[in-house]
């Protein structure tokens, strides 16, 4: 089987629809697809609805950004959540109001250098989705203030830019216990590109479940070493591609090489609530 824990959609900040992606997914032979927009759960219905008379299973997920003690930027993914919950949309709309202000800050410390660049230029790139950096650097580059996404991050926007805001953050333990409220299983995302390893353990006390071992961009070394992680501590052991879509430099659809046991791992210590 092949299994694709990690994708996002124009929920968040893929370049393509969750129709597109779950058509993509066919035809890359993908098996499992879970859909984990950051902050944002919107993806998951459309996606089901076109993976609906296929032979696609779609997993509801989300991607959450946390702060762990100094580390600002853990990824907590969560998998089978009820993507209804009244209580994790709250959150999220709350995390979405956040980054629609942190958008309005940079676009006004941009106008303010000279960049001309409104927050409907931004907006229209993220559609309905949550809104990020990504966004802004889109709208930059179209309106011709930098030659690439790549320069409006390593030259305006990126984390040491001038014009860098930090996004509000839930604390990793709000973030697991959120996706726990939702019934869903929370997982540490791509652990090795990350280099935190110091809040797992915290993340674990909270009631984290798994750790993405099998991540696209994480090396052979790292794979092993986190799966290892998993099994010792009684976790489950997922991965994917961290697909971002169409004109990305995001690995393929199906990449990552998770195990076919991580999804009735993780649907085992999943605790959906009934209808
Ligand atoms: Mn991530
Ligand atoms: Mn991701």
């Amino acid at each position: 089987m092949t299994i694709d824990l990690h994708a996002h959609t124009t929920a968040s900040d893929g370049t393509a629809a969750p129709e597109d992606v779950v058509r993509d997914a066919l035809a890359a032979g993908v098996d499992v697809l879970a859909i984990t927009d950051h902050d944002s759960v919107d993806g998951i219905d459309p996606a089901v609805a076109a993976a609906s008379g296929t032979a696609l299973v779609v997993v509801p997920g989300v991607e959450l950004s946390a702060e762990v003690g100094t580390a600002t930027d853990v990824h907590i993914l969560g998998y089978f959540i009820d993507h209804r919950s009244p209580a994790l949309l709250a959150e999220l709309e709350r995390l979405r109001l956040a980054r629609l202000d942190r958008a309005r800050l940079m676009v006004a410390a941009l106008a303010e250098a000279g960049y001309d660049l409104t927050l409907d230029d931004v907006l229209v790139h993220a559609r309905a989705g949550a809104v990020g950096r990504s966004h802004v650097a889109r709208a930059l580059t179209d309106a011709g203030c930098v030659e690439s996404v790549e320069h409006a991050f390593r030259d305006l926007i990126g984390r040491d830019g001038p014009f860098f805001v930090r996004k509000r953050l839930l604390s990793g333990e709000r973030a697991v216990a959120v996706i726990r409220e939702a019934g869903g299983v929370a997982v540490i995302a791509h652990p090795g590109v990350t280099r935190a390893d110091q809040v797992i353990p915290s993340l674990i006390a909270a009631g984290m479940g798994g750790i993405e071992a099998y991540h696209a961009e994480h090396t052979r070394s790292d794979r092993d070493r986190y799966a290892a992680m998993a099994r010792r501590l009684g976790l489950v052991a997922t991965g994917g591609s961290d697909h971002h879509g169409p004109g990305t430099r995001s690995a393929a659809l199906g990449s990552g090489g998770t195990p076919d046991a991580a999804v009735d791992s993780l649907r085992t210590r999943a605790t959906i609530a009934g209808p």
